[in-house]
């Protein structure tokens, strides 16, 4: 067999909506048409010159069940929790919070110059470890390896691998892929996928075609759009001519029931009930 291309199945024009205590960002997951990519639950763009857009933030609220990966382009979200954990995730950072059993906490965004921009994934957790000990990945922006190909191609290894150098955040269940990649005008990008994971390409500058090297097809993706990929073997990326950012994100899907409650993401109603339950008891947190 030879390795087959995924193309484009689906493209998402996110919605903008209001979460938090007010922030304005731009939802491709879940919608009304698309509610789940296992094991992706949840993908938001933010970003605004306009700090009123963002500056009251996300005040103290739950989690359980999940995992919250928060990629920042520019500015910084200051958080803190419920375990007394607290820091900053400054541009070009990442922190990959296994919320595991529960956590409280804050999330505020700050601008930095004026500006602030990022995003937010939401990857589920398998039924074994719905209820695990919080964990968190804190990596900073120098720790995050880049990949310059000859080509002028430049990719930023959150996750997963490529041409051998490995992400910087590691040991997640779902074996995820997580690429920030930049192309110039007309540059290509090539990156296996293994058969079966969930794939999705997030267009934010620029513009894509998918295909195999020399044979660019299927419709053109661009900025700013959530492209969901067939199923395949490696994906190839050919940019417009003004060149393309993107993120690349794949990860294994887990095939298990999702109930869904907000912040809240198990494998029953009754394992919901019970999270709204000590919540309200104030049995939430287990140390
Ligand atoms: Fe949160």
């Amino acid at each position: 067999m030879n390795a087959q291309p995924r193309s484009v199945a689906g493209i998402v024009t996110p919605q903008s909506v209001l979460e938090g205590a007010g922030v304005r960002l731009k939802r491709s997951m879940p919608l009304s048409r698309l509610d789940y990519l296992d094991p992706f639950l949840l993908f938001d763009h933010f970003g605004s010159d306009n700090p009123a857009d963002y500056i009251q933030g996300f005040p103290m609220h739950p989690h359980r069940g999940i995992e919250t990966v928060t990629y920042m382009l520019e500015g910084v979200v200051n958080h803190r929790d419920s375990l007394g954990n607290a820091g900053s995730i400054e541009a070009g950072d990442v922190q990959w919070m296994t919320s595991g059993r529960g956590i409280l906490h804050e999330e505020m965004p700050q601008p930095r110059d004026g500006k602030m921009a990022g995003f937010q994934l939401w990857v589920n957790l398998p039924a074994k470890l719905k209820m695990t000990k919080p964990r968190y990945q804190d990596v900073a922006a120098a720790r995050i390896p880049e990949v310059v190909r000859p080509d002028g191609a430049r990719v930023r290894v959150v996750a997963g691998s490529v041409e051998g150098v490995g992400g910087a955040v590691r040991e997640i269940f779902a074996d995820p892929t997580y690429l920030d990649v930049v192309l110039p005008a007309a540059g290509t990008f090539e990156q296996p996928v293994p058969a079966g994971h969930t794939a999705l390409l997030y267009v934010y500058g620029g513009q894509v075609r998918l295909g195999r090297a020399g044979h660019d097809e299927g419709p053109e993706v661009a900025a700013t759009h959530l492209a969901i990929l067939g199923d395949g073997d490696f994906v190839h990326v050919h940019a417009g001519p003004g060149g393309a950012r993107f993120l690349l994100l794949s990860a294994q899907p887990l095939h298990e029931p999702a109930v869904r409650w907000g912040p809240f993401v198990m494998n029953t109603r009754e394992e919901v009930a019970q999270a709204i339950q000590e919540l309200r008891d104030g049995t939430f947190i287990k140390r």
